[in-house]
């Protein structure tokens, strides 16, 4: 908090700057009810958050009585007295009612009552975002003064001193991608046995998820990640960990779903895609079919005029691995990969673990300056001393030049993946920030100041920022799915436009939902679910999944979000899921599907959607809800019932009933 020196008759823990209203221009201070009401109704309920219950802060019995009797006043603001101070009132991002109240010197009463006014329920101890409270604060006629964010990086900046000297290439960073059984482990195990030297027979056991290679003296680092979803994950933590992607992809097989997948990531990240066509001993195979189909995923090869680099491979054989990494070296000449080595250093967290007798350990890749031993760093929500650097063959090392990985001993917590670790002048410094990353995370969870990721399209497009949303469409069929990809990219005009960045047939998986959180988009599934770890990632990032089934409504509701009015007049809520874990005929039901609730609850009021394979197969309503023999209204997580559909008898072991209701939505004008 800034501490106003102008102002000596501020009461010092009040952070509110007072200004008496005669030294500022007298404010006219009407309450604008209606305007009040309208912005207030927009403001969605989510905004407040879950109480923080401050056992230590309890009122007094007193206290409690002096608030009821408050409340029992009746709600009128204390705007028209003639004494009103207007005050310049500090919003942090996240404020609790009652501080709220304090900062305005109003009473806390009255600010819950203003919400409560608007359909806002909220008591004293709820917080609020810092755009909720800019309003009230503007209502009761005070000057809102948003508090920034402090920019940790600019501390960590600071503390990092840039040398400006011994400013040198670093090692390129290669992640290996493909879609699965084409060859990605044979190849990294090939590049790296290949380059043992004679001496070392029988190869070497990789320590690490991560190795450099030496090649014309070159030194190169490989990223064995374990999935796609991981290189999105390190991504969406704001780390840029691999300079080139090489792409596999299996001449005997060609273009796969992984494969599309693994393109959409690399693009996404802005990342160039070298491709390495693999299997080429295998007998009557035809690269040009690979060249070809990934034309219409527009990876164009430099054969075909374009511009990705490409080699055909065997890894089993070991054929043509020095041209792909001539190939790596001719990619990166167009990088820029110049780092200051002589700098405090800067690495990437690629995995961590607890290891018995080592404590949290974590694979980091150094970006930036020399890690050493002995070295003090803070590094996401840990912080610690390098005890000990690992090499990826387990050897000690007393440092680590940028591009090399190692194994870092001496974090006093396990960091995660993607987090950055700067390395620090002091302990103090060190902790210091740590602390500092420790309370802004606990505060963007109790703000929730992260918005969906709709919402926050939606503030980019009205704030004139978003000229392009990523969007990824799954869809049941290839037909749907052509359709509303074409149709998806004519929406728009020339200032906002649909980007669909992937689309693919089949549910929605985990790679989905990392993709469009790291490219701050939404997910469309058509005619398609999500699979149940999807579902957990999107609640838990906050990304928008919208399921439509009617191309028109998908395209009319893209449209509406261009303009920044997407409104829908009822929300879609999903209450519940449950399996079916066997099926029984009745005469007079039809077929009972004996279901396991799997989370949430089901109704018999809700609608239902049958869901065989992440396909949509039915839509309708509930016939009966059995527990036992007796019909029930709901059933909970975790117990069993029965149910049957109205006028729908296809149900087999092993498809998922999503139970959901609509809800009306107050339109806006
Ligand atoms: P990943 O799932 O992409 O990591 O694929 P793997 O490296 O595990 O390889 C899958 C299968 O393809 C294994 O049985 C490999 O032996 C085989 N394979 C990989 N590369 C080649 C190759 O160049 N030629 C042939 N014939 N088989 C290969
Ligand atoms: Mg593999």
């Amino acid at each position: 908090m800034t501490k106003d020196n102008k102002t000596p008759s501020t009461p010092p823990k009040s952070p509110a700057t007072v200004t008496p209203a005669a030294a500022a221009p007298r404010k006219k201070l009407t309450l604008n009810t209606t305007a009040f009401q309208k912005k207030l109704s927009s403001i969605s309920v989510n905004n407040i958050l879950d109480e923080e219950p401050d056992y230590e802060k309890m009122p007094s019995l007193a206290k409690t009585k002096r608030n009821r009797e408050k409340q029992n006043k009746k709600f009128k603001p204390n705007l028209t007295s003639s004494q009103k101070i207007v005050r310049e009132v500090v919003i942090p991002v996240k404020i609790s009612i009652q501080e709220l109240a304090s900062r305005m010197s109003e009473k806390t009463g009255d600010v819950v009552k203003a919400l409560m006014k608007s359909g806002v329920m909220a008591t004293a101890n709820q917080y609020i975002d810092g755009d909720t409270a800019e309003l009230i604060v503007t209502e009761f006629g005070h000057t809102p003064k948003r508090e920034e964010a402090i920019s940790l990086k600019d501390e960590i900046a600071n503390y990092q001193k840039s040398t400006n000297s011994d400013i040198k290439a670093r090692p390129p960073i290669v992640t290996v991608m493909g879609h699965v059984d084409h060859g990605k482990t044979s190849l990294l195990d090939a590049l790296r046995n290949t380059n043992v030297t004679a001496g070392e027979s029988g190869g070497i056991t990789q320590h690490i998820g991560a190795y450099q290679i030496q090649h014309k003296n070159n030194p190169i680092t490989f990223l064995d990640t374990p999935g796609h979803a991981a290189f999105s994950n390190i991504r969406s933590r704001g780390a840029n960990l691999t300079d080139v992607v090489v792409l596999v992809v299996a001449a005997n097989d060609s273009v796969k779903p992984q494969t599309i997948e693994a393109i959409s990531h690399a693009k996404a990240a802005k990342v160039p895609i070298i491709l390495a066509i693999n299997k080429m001993d295998l007998p009557d195979v035809d690269p040009n079919i690979v060249r070809n189909d990934l034309l219409s995923h527009e990876v164009v090869v430099e054969s075909y005029s374009g511009d990705v680099l490409e080699t055909e491979i065997s890894a089993v054989k070991k054929t043509n691995l020095d041209k792909l990494l001539d190939n790596i070296l001719l990619q990166i000449e167009i990088l820029d990969l110049n780092v200051e080595h002589n700098k405090l250093a800067e690495a990437i967290v690629v995995e961590s673990k607890i290891e018995t007798g080592k404590g949290s350990v974590a694979t980091v890749i150094i970006k930036n300056g020399t890690l050493k031993e002995g070295d003090h760093f803070t590094c996401g929500s840990a912080f610690g001393r390098v005890r000990a650097l690992l090499d990826e063959e387990g050897k000690r090392v007393k440092t680590a030049p940028p591009g090399m990985p190692v194994e870092v001993l001496g974090f006093d917590s396990v960091p995660l993946a993607g987090d950055i670790m700067y390395v620090m002048p002091s302990e103090e410094s060190a902790k210091d920030i740590t602390e500092k990353v420790k309370e802004q995370k606990k505060l963007e969870n109790t703000a929730s100041v992260k918005k969906s990721s709709l919402e926050e399209m939606m503030a980019n497009v009205s704030k004139g920022e978003a000229k392009k949303l990523p969007i990824i469409v799954k869809a049941d069929v290839q037909g749907s799915l052509e359709a509303i990809v074409a149709s998806l990219e004519k929406v728009g005009n020339d200032e906002v436009k649909i980007n669909v960045i992937h689309n693919a047939i089949g549910a929605i998986n985990e790679s989905d939902v990392s993709l469009a959180n790291s490219a701050q988009g939404i997910v469309i599934g058509f005619n398609i679910r999500a699979i149940p770890q999807a579902r957990t990632i999107a609640k838990r990032d906050k990304v928008d999944i919208r399921y439509y089934s009617i191309i028109y409504e998908l395209l009319d509701d893209m449209k509406k979000m261009l303009s920044g009015l997407l409104t829908p007049d009822t929300k879609e809520e999903i209450i519940g899921h449950a399996e079916v874990r066997d099926t029984f005929s009745s005469s007079k039901l039809g077929t009972i599907a004996g279901c396991f609730v799997t989370n949430g609850f089901v109704s018999n009021s809700a609608k239902i959607r049958l869901v065989r394979q992440g396909k949509i197969i039915h839509e309708g309503e509930v016939g009966s809800l059995k527990r036992f023999k007796d019909d029930v209204r709901e059933v909970r997580e975790n117990y069993e019932c029965g149910i049957s559909f109205k006028d729908y008898s296809d149900i087999l072991v092993k498809d998922e009933i999503e139970f959901y209701i609509t809800k009306e939505v107050k339109k806006e004008l």
